[in-house]
């Protein structure tokens, strides 16, 4: 249950989070969503802001902020432009499977740069023929030798595309597993040698946040990439990540929607949480 000393300290976040919209973002954004333009200086001040690890815990860099603290943000930050939410959403999302279900390498290699925002990225699930039916996937990873794995597939939809490095992409280690979730495995891809982007996808909305096509082709990918180290749980680690996207869409919308902001008046500086911070700010990890 949260205390005072918790609400206070919520509130602190989301003062400095609607500081930042009102002076980095709300004049600039009519002029962004019509064009379509990806917003490189405000991703900037929402890296400096902490967003990027607003969930990703403390000891790996982050804010560490609850679930419901975060959705706030999300909400808020959707009440005037939802794109944004959308950019370090998606981004979260990657790093909630590699914090919930990667090896201790990879957390203590990835999680702090996902915290920075210096390396961002999403999750690369749909397909050009298959979307809700996430085991009908058709990109295939084969194992060559002991230190690779060989990609090749195309996923479409994914936010984040051109402008992030580094996908939680998901794929079959097994085609003919039965039932198919056995044969799903989450790498986490990083733009490199085999990884292009082939299109832009264009919207009629929402726009800012970039949605790409991405194709592999011969891909390389070290085996110490597959999350958690071992094949078949790949659509449960996509699924989990999922969880948190889920609950903040409903935010967003409600944001969107232009319900009225909780704020208060301004009193912090940055979103980046004081030491004295108590317990329930942060999420449980
Ligand atoms: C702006 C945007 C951003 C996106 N970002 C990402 C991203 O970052 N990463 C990513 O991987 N994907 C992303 N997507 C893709 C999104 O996740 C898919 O669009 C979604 O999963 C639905 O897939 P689909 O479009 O192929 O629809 P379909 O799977 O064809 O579904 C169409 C409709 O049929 C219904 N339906 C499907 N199967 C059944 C069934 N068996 N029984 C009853 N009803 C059914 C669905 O509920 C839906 O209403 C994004 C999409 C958009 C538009």
């Amino acid at each position: 249950m949260s205390t005072p000393a918790d609400l206070e300290q919520e509130q602190l976040i989301l003062d400095s989070v609607g500081r930042f919209l009102d002076r980095e973002v709300k004049p600039h954004v009519h002029a962004l969503e019509h064009d379509d333009i990806w917003p490189e200086d405000i991703v900037e001040g929402m890296k400096a802001l902490g967003l990027f690890g607003a969930t990703i815990g403390a000891d790996h860099g982050g804010l560490g902020l609850s679930a419901s603290t975060y959705a706030k943000i999300v909400e808020t930050v959707s009440t005037v432009w939802m794109s944004l939410a959308g950019i370090f959403n998606s981004h979260l999302i990657m790093a909630a499977t590699v914090e919930r279900f990667g090896t201790p390498a990879q957390k203590e290699s990835f999680l702090p740069r996902f915290a920075t925002g210096e390396l961002r990225g999403g999750l690369a699930l749909t397909e050009p023929d298959c979307g809700t039916d996430l085991q009908a996937i058709r990109t295939t990873a084969r194992r060559d030798g002991n230190l690779d794995y060989v990609i090749n597939g195309t996923k479409t939809w994914i936010s984040n595309g051109i402008h992030g490095q580094i996908f939680a992409l998901l794929v079959k280690t097994d085609p003919a597993a039965e039932p198919r979730h056995r044969g799903m495995s989450l790498f986490l891809a990083e733009k490199g040698p085999g990884f292009t982007v082939s299109k832009k996808l264009e919207k009629l909305g929402y726009k800012g946040i970039d949605s790409a096509e991405l194709v592999f082709s011969d891909y390389r990918v070290p085996a110490d990439r597959l999350i958690g180290g071992a094949e078949g749980r790949g659509l449960q680690q996509a699924l989990g990540g999922l969880e948190l996207g889920r609950s903040t869409s409903r935010r967003a919308a409600s944001g969107w929607r232009g319900r009225p902001s909780t704020r208060r008046s301004p009193t912090a500086r940055s979103a980046r949480p004081s030491a004295s911070r108590s317990a329930s700010t942060r999420r449980s990890s």
